[in-house]
């Protein structure tokens, strides 16, 4: 017989019906139909006394053994194996085996990440930043960081969720940035289970979902007053205001784009977004966001209308998107025209980091990008102006006290400004005039 019984009762009459029940021949054939047993005692259905055939004796299936060498046990007359082979599942004392396996493992993977955090969490528990240094783009995604979470951003912890308003289609992207400046920490202890991981030994940190936070200023602390000194900053660095203008710009208009292709039930793979975000963002460098608007509602009506031929793909039509609105903008290069009135649909936000740049800039959605980098530049521009009269005011300064003579100096100066020369112009001339500057 390929099963062995355990009974579990005592019972002649019960072990006869067990035995009668589970006899075979050699090929695996059982001997008795389950009609010919019953009734027995009460039970009258062939499927109730297999139920209680199961009370009365653990089968083992002899023809389906485990990895270990145990056969498995069978729990009726269809689960028996004809013939013998090797099972892939493993027995009930091998499954517990793995289990507890399986939890050490994880206890000492737990182990081994909350080791390796520690001096993480220790550096951020301890961590500091001197506010007036940080870079003009990240004071201003700051500012808007403010205007969208409020003191949450020094005094608890938020995630990239609770700061989804920041721009109209990823967020994320600029919370992320000012992480990788090292202006924002994070904070393992705050965090849910899987946010950091161990990946070849190193821990690694999913940041959508940390737990972050802004550090105090090295003098002032955390607090209004230490915030302070970010929101007075006197923005000059135009090159990383620029960079950071393109990029929300940019987002403002792949959120067009994706609420379009939502409209239109298109798809567009991560690829083909990459390149089209490259062609909006060289696109921005002249138009603005609201012209970029009508390109995209433009092609993604077509791509859309191309995916209903019978020979195209939603793939192929979707993937034609980027070469379009590329092809949009040269046809606006050549003739000078491209539709500038289209208007912000309702649902669509403009994000803190939008109205931030509107407040300090005056820049919306339909300013041209063009006249935005040109403001940008021109900022840079006056700020070198200003750090040259600061120079000349120094030297003039320096001069007129090393060599003793304020009263002249001033005097001289006074007059240079009567004749009717600006600050910086009466200062250069003031200072060529001193033949003692040229040889200090
Ligand atoms: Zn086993």
């Amino acid at each position: 017989m390929a099963v062995e019984l355990d009974f579990l009762t005592t019972d002649p009459e019960e072990m006869e019906l067990v035995s009668r029940y589970w006899a075979m021949n050699e090929y695996g054939e059982f001997l008795m139909p389950l009609k010919d047993l019953v009734p027995f005692k009460e039970i009258k259905q062939p499927a109730q006394l297999t139920k209680f055939v199961r009370t009365l004796c653990l089968a083992y299936d002899m023809n389906d053994i485990c990895k270990c060498g145990k056969p498995h046990r069978a729990s009726g007359r269809s689960g028996v194996s004809k013939s013998q082979r090797q099972s892939h599942r493993p027995c009930e004392a091998c499954l517990e085996q793995q289990l507890l396996e399986k939890q050490a493992k994880e206890a000492a993977d737990r182990a081994e990440l909350e080791a390796k955090l520690a001096p993480h969490v220790e550096w951020m528990n301890s961590r500091s930043l001197a506010y007036r240094d940080l870079a003009d783009d990240s004071v201003l995604l700051l500012q808007a960081l403010y205007a969208s979470v409020g003191p949450r951003l020094w005094e608890g912890r938020f995630t990239h969720d609770d700061c989804s308003d920041l721009s109209p289609y990823n967020s994320g992207q600029f919370a992320s940035r000012l992480y990788r400046a090292g202006v924002l920490g994070d904070d393992p202890e705050a965090a849910w289970q899987g946010t950091y991981y161990l990946s070849e030994g190193e821990v690694r940190i999913r940041l959508e979902y940390a737990k972050l936070f802004l550090p105090p200023d090295v003098e002032l602390g955390s607090g209004e007053e230490a915030f302070s000194l970010l929101i007075d900053r006197d923005f000059k660095n135009s090159e990383a205001l620029s960079k950071l203008w393109l990029d929300y710009a940019c987002d403002d208009v792949i959120r067009y784009l994706m609420d379009q292709c939502e409209l239109h039930n298109q798809f567009i793979e991560p690829d083909a977004l990459v390149k089209i975000q490259d062609t909006i963002r060289h696109g921005l460098h002249t138009y603005s966001v609201s012209q970029l608007w009508f390109i995209v509602w433009k092609v993604v009506r077509d791509a859309a209308a191309l995916s209903r031929r019978s020979y195209y793909s939603q793939e192929r039509a979707t993937a034609t998107i980027a070469t379009k609105i590329r092809k949009q903008l040269e046809f606006a290069d050549q003739t000078g025209e491209l539709r500038d009135t289209w208007s912000r649909p309702p649902a669509h936000i403009v994000g803190t980091l939008g109205i931030v740049l509107n407040e300090l800039f005056g820049i919306d959605e339909r300013s041209r990008g063009e006249s935005v980098l040109y403001m940008f530049a021109q900022m840079g521009k006056q700020q070198e102006a200003n750090s040259d009269a600061h120079e000349l005011a120094v030297a003039f300064m320096r001069d007129t006290l090393d060599l003793d003579t304020p009263l002249q100096a001033l005097e001289a100066f006074a007059e240079l400004i009567r004749s009717g020369l600006t600050t910086e112009d009466a200062l250069v001339k003031a200072v060529q005039r001193n033949p003692e500057h040229f040889t200090s």
